[in-house]
């Protein structure tokens, strides 16, 4: 199983919703698939929603081309295709 890296930063900031989570929520095992991406927009996009450093973890995996998981209240389709578009900042 693959889970999000809780070593890496913004994950250590005390200010991220999915600390409360648990380790296992963002498991990526099955990205890609239609099940996923219904679990990523009913339970995993909601948790970013309210989270106080969305914005810094989305140009953090932006950033550093964070390839899995949902980072930054984005999917790894979706901040593919802000990259396809050259975006690598976001506003706060
Ligand atoms: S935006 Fe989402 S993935 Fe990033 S720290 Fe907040 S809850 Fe975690």
């Amino acid at each position: 199983m693959v889970s999000k890296n809780y070593e890496v930063v913004p994950l250590n900031s005390t200010q991220a919703n999915c600390k409360d989570v648990g380790l296992d929520f963002f498991a990526t095992e099955h990205e890609g698939t239609i099940d996923y991406n219904k679990r990523a927009k009913k339970e995993l996009l909601p948790v970013c929603a309210s989270c106080a450093i969305k914005s810094a973890c989305l140009e953090w995996a932006l950033e550093n081309n964070e390839g899995h998981g949902v980072w930054g209240g984005m999917t790894p389709t979706q901040r593919r295709e802000l990259q396809r578009r050259g975006v690598r900042t976001v506003a706060s």
